[in-house]
């Protein structure tokens, strides 16, 4: 960027600032890796975040200090419009923040996404608009950047928006399944590539508009294809590949700002969002390339039409019978699902572990990589009820403990327990890992009624086994019940 100087400071000056801007610049990338480092345990998760804060603190207060002093052709003007800009910003993001509910934050993460793309967008062609080709190297360079910029950017703006229409239930939930879906993709995808190629060749504006608007029409309309044709099941691993896509989408726009920052952090989000992809797609079960290129293997199985689950007879339970099977149990597993978090369950299922504990009873908690809707979500509430941390346990290092569990409670969960996902080959959920709590003794499973399925809308055969105890009713109220009736009989 252009050295303006509109306060007239001194060379020296001058120097001292870009020094603070390393400086500053340093700090903040070092907070953040800390951060990162931080959020990979619940027992520092709180500090994580803590320093992400203060390096965002730090990297705004760098940006716009060196922006207004070196950049800025009027100072004072540019400084209204940032604090209008940061103060409209900044009350949309605290007024949403404070009204989502729990289980909308993957909704409201996929339109944080969605902004991100679309600022790489903006920021590419403001880039070629004020430097529109010179006949260098380094300009055809900067142009590839800004085509990078705007491909990546438009891919994950309109991807982010089906994303957060699909989660919403504003459309619907099954892939889109196009004829030839994949050789669209892919002549997309080449589509681009040759367009870049067309655009680094191109001086001036009215030669480079035509590839680069082409460009970024075609990247617009591969993104919403590419998450229109991932099924309901698969929604967890989009919404962390597309924070991946917003942090290269960042991380082009820092190349094309010349913001080393930016770089780093977008580099930082974007690995970090492609290894959660990662983790995720491995305890589904899923190849990540599948997913990402819309569930290519998901063309042989028709989503929906799983096989008919037989409803026999199920068996209800009430409190009292409820309370009566903890008591005698020396051993109890709670596997959390969404429906906890919809009824805010977390909190009287933390009391009864704590009473379940003081009585003796060895209580923990397994943990489905994708319970709730989003990563984390399980961890997260538990953690926000004060639940011990070493009473919760990740699918993997409880499966095979099940056989000698005496009690398990489902609270809430429904395609993170259902065995038809190893059994049945149809199922929209077919091989991804369950947890297989139909192997303790008795499984007692508490959700509203016995018509609605769970996320994948199948229904589910655990809940006419023969070990199988329904807890009908809202979760909160069921496990308050429990307790009064626990607090009763004591
Ligand atoms: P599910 O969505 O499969 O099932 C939720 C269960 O909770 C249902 O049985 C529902 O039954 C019950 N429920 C709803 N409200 C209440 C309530 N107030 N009280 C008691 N029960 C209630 O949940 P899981 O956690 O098992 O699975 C998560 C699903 O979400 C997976 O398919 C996953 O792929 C998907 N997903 C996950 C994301 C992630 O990042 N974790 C993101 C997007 C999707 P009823 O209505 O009868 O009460």
């Amino acid at each position: 960027m252009v050295i303006v100087n509109a306060l007239n400071l001194d060379a020296g000056i001058l120097a001292n600032v870009q020094s603070f801007e390393g400086l500053a610049y340093i700090a903040a990338a070092l907070l953040f890796i800390l951060a990162l480092a931080g959020l990979s345990q619940q027992k520092s998760a709180l500090r994580g975040n803590q320093m992400g804060i203060f390096g965002m603190a730090i990297a705004l207060v760098a940006v716009i200090t060196v922006s207004l002093v070196m950049y800025a052709h009027d100072p004072a003007m540019a400084a209204i419009l940032m604090v209008v800009a940061v103060g409209i910003g900044g009350s949309f993001g605290i007024f949403l923040a404070k009204r989502v509910e729990m289980t909308d934050m993957p909704q409201l993460v996929a339109m944080l996404h969605c902004f991100v793309g679309l600022a790489a967008v903006l920021i590419g062609f403001n880039s070629f608009f004020t430097t529109p080709g010179a006949d260098t190297a380094e300009n055809a360079y900067h142009m590839g950047e800004v085509g990078l910029a705007v491909f990546i950017g438009a891919v994950t703006f309109t991807g982010s928006i089906v994303a957060y229409l699909k989660l919403a239930a504003k459309i619907n939930g099954k892939p889109l399944v196009l004829p030839g879906r994949n050789i669209l993709n892919l002549a997309m995808l080449i589509a681009i590539i040759v367009l870049i190629g067309w655009f680094i060749t191109t001086r001036g504006v009215d030669a480079g508009i035509i590839p680069l608007g082409a460009i970024c029409v075609i990247s617009l309309a591969m993104g919403a294809h590419l998450v229109l044709a991932i099924g309901g099941g698969d929604m967890p691993v989009v919404v962390s590949m597309l924070n991946s896509y917003s942090g290269w989408a960042a991380c082009m726009a820092g190349f094309t700002l010349g913001n080393d920052l930016l770089i780093i952090t977008g580099s930082l989000v974007g690995s970090s969002g492609a290894y959660l992809s990662y983790i995720m797609c491995k305890g589904m079960n899923r190849s990540i390339f599948n997913v990402i290129l819309g569930g290519i293997k998901n063309e042989k199985v028709p989503v929906g039409e799983a096989s008919e689950v037989q409803h026999r007879e199920h068996t209800e339970v009430n409190a009292s019978e409820v309370a009566e099977l903890l008591r005698s149990a020396k051993s109890v597993v709670i596997a959390p699902g969404y429906g906890m978090a919809v009824a805010h369950a977390q909190f009287p299922v933390s009391e009864l572990t704590k009473r379940l504990l003081a009585m003796g009873i060895d209580v923990k908690f397994a943990i489905h990589p994708v319970a709730g809707r989003m990563p984390g979500h399980m961890n997260v509430l538990l953690a926000e009820a004060k639940v011990p941390y070493d009473v919760v346990y990740e699918m993997d290092e409880i499966n095979d403990d099940f056989g000698d569990v005496d009690v398990v409670l489902v609270i809430g969960a429904n395609d993170t327990v259902n065995p038809s996902a190893l059994t049945d080959a149809n199922s929209p959920i077919a091989g991804m890992p369950v947890l297989r709590v139909w192997e303790a003794g008795t499984v007692v499973i508490s959700k509203r009624s016995m018509g609605n399925a769970g996320y994948a809308g199948v229904q589910n055969p655990l809940f006419f086994n023969e070990n199988s105890r329904m807890f009908l009713g809202d979760a909160q109220e069921s496990v308050n019940q429990l307790l009064r009736v626990m607090d009763q009989e004591s």
